[in-house]
């Protein structure tokens, strides 16, 4: 990869992303096409290593693996847990729950493997090795080239520029990527695909609406959960009727994945996610599970909500998008991975044809609307709508996709009009101190934000232009009367504070989550790519 501005790589296929839709996308390229004839592959990941800045939930559909893997690596996926006791509760207050006594099949996992997603996409990054794929971590794409209508590679970012904007001693330029074909992998809200689906209209015929998923790994003392135990819960914390909901996987004896899933059409602008994780954390039927233990790693990310009617047009000439980063996702299950594996399967397949005869790329949208994940997302493509209008609305037609395959209702429910920012609605008096008044104290089972951080082992140079720009500093003044700088609030990474009245912005904090782009109220925040490297370290999330 050195030198390249001058002389640019060449390869068969780019693949921006190496998460789990890119890494199947690798894996079914170098595998399906014959001897002699392998394309040359080359992914690119802005993190450090393998899989660092991978993160999820993760109760995992093996669906996706079915056709991709071998049974013996379907086998040796790095899980310790499978999933043998679920239960779904809905939370009235810190104290009052009750378990939900029938749940449709549909939403059940028993048996599903359930680990880190970190470690997941990390294996199926050297199972794409072994197959001769090349990857390359640390190195940030920051541009797409476009050549008469096509896609044809795209440029990494570089790498050792001072905060004073000039190159340093360990200064590399740009690299150049000529690629036939382009696999846009980036997972949600990414920002070359969010730039090329603006600018060519790719769009669903719906807006885009996104979650805040805020995850802590915790630590328990052995002896007292059980493996492969999992509970998700609806209601408490959320107030006011927003989506939202939480999780506890037991991954191991002695490791919990607890976390809290909030929907970014909130309306309240002193909503802070992470202290409604903190009383998530707290509530008694939460404690159930973690008590004792203490927090050991940490990570926050958004997931594209809207599902079958926000999901983008995948193709564009010379190049495709996969996973999250065309908003694959079931809404109801909140599962995504086992249909990023499908979509990257999917690609693949068009990709060999394009490289073939220069025909092809253009039916990855048909082979997509062919897999299983994609016939679920039809199926719940109402359900999110559903629940702006509440909680008990929202499973009512759950239940009714549920029931009906996903044909009742007939036509597409209202909703998402406005973007996630343009829902927030002005700040009433006293409402911050309201939101805060009774948070748990900070323990080591409850951290405060800081150092959550510190656990998510974000690390970037601080001798580096900011990566987050404010667009124009006069509208923070306005947002400060009017919505009390909710930045300071909701970005899970106290990126964002107020210093004597003026935004501060520590962007080393930062976790690549993208909360800050989709919901600054006047929309004042440009997210650029800091070096490529940096950022989150994950390594069990
Ligand atoms: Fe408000 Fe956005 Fe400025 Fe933060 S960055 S103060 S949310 S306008
Ligand atoms: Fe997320 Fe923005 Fe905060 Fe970074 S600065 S952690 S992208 S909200």
């Amino acid at each position: 990869m050195s030198d390249a501005k001058k002389t640019p790589v060449e390869t068969d296929v780019l693949i921006v992303g190496a998460g789990p839709a890119g890494m199947a996308a690798a894996i079914a390229l170098r595998r399906s096409a014959p001897e002699g004839a392998k394309p040359r592959v080359v992914v690119l990941d802005k993190g450090r290593s393998p899989g660092s800045h991978v993160l999820s939930g993760a109760i995992i559909d093996p669906s996706g693996f079915e056709g991709l893997l071998s049974p013996e690596e379907i086998g040796k996926l790095p899980v310790e847990a499978h999933v043998c006791k679920e239960s779904f509760r809905m939370l009235f207050g810190p104290r009052k729950s009750l378990k939900v006594p029938w749940v449709p099949p549909l939403m059940h996992s028993r048996g599903f493997p359930v680990g880190s997603l970190t470690k997941i996409a990390a294996y199926l990054c050297s199972i794409a090795e072994k197959e001769g794929a090349e990857i390359y971590t640390g190195y940030a794409v920051t541009e797409l080239i476009e050549e008469n209508g096509r896609i044809v590679g795209a440029r990494t970012g570089e790498k050792g520029v001072g905060k004073d904007g000039k190159p340093k001693s360990n200064h590399l330029p740009q690299e150049e990527i000529r690629a036939a074909v382009t696999v846009l992998a980036e997972g949600g809200c990414g920002i070359l695909t969010g730039k090329l689906a603006e600018a060519k209209g790719l769009g669903g015929v719906r807006r885009q609406t996104y979650a805040l998923a805020i995850k802590e790994l915790i630590e328990v003392p052995a002896g007292t959960q059980t493996a492969g135990e999992v509970m998700h819960t609806f209601g408490y914390p959320s107030a006011d009727g927003t989506y939202g909901g939480g999780f506890v996987y037991h991954v191991s004896e002695t490791q919990v994945m607890a976390g809290y899933v909030y929907s970014l059409d909130y309306r309240r602008p002193e909503t802070d996610p992470h202290l409604l994780f903190r009383r998530f954390k707290a509530s008694a039927a939460v404690q159930k599970h973690i008590a004792g233990g203490k927090t050991a790693a940490y990570g926050a990310k958004v997931i594209p909500e809207g599902g079958y009617y926000s999901a983008l047009k995948p193709y564009f000439p010379g190049c495709v998008i996969v996973g999250d980063a065309a908003g694959l996702l079931d809404s109801l299950r909140i599962k995504g991975v086992h249909i990023a594996l499908q979509s990257g399967r999917a690609a693949a397949r068009a990709i060999l044809a394009e490289l073939k005869d220069g025909r092809g790329l253009e039916t990855y949208p048909e082979l997509l609307e062919r897999t299983r994940g994609w016939k679920e997302i039809k199926r719940v493509r109402n359900v999110r709508a559903s629940f702006r209008h509440g909680t008990i609305p929202g499973i009512i037609g759950a239940g009714m996709a549920w029931a009906t395959c996903g044909a009742f209702p007939f036509w597409r429910l209202r909703g998402f009009e406005k973007p996630d920012s343009a829902e927030m609605e002005p700040l009433k008096p006293g409402a911050i101190e309201k939101e805060a008044a009774g948070a748990p104290p900070a323990s080591p089972l409850s951290p405060d934000r800081l150092t959550d951080v510190f656990m998510s082992g974000t690390i970037h140079d601080e001798d580096q232009p900011c990566h987050l720009k404010i667009l124009d500093p006069a509208k923070c003044a306005e947002c400060r009367g009017r919505y009390g700088a909710p930045c300071t609030r909701f970005c899970p990474a106290e990126v964002y504070r107020l210093e004597e009245g003026r935004l501060q912005i520590d962007f080393s904090n930062c976790l690549h989550c993208k909360t800050c782009k989709i919901k600054c109220p006047l929309e004042n925040i440009d997210w650029t790519f800091p070096q490529g490297g940096d950022g989150p370290r994950y390594t069990r999330m």
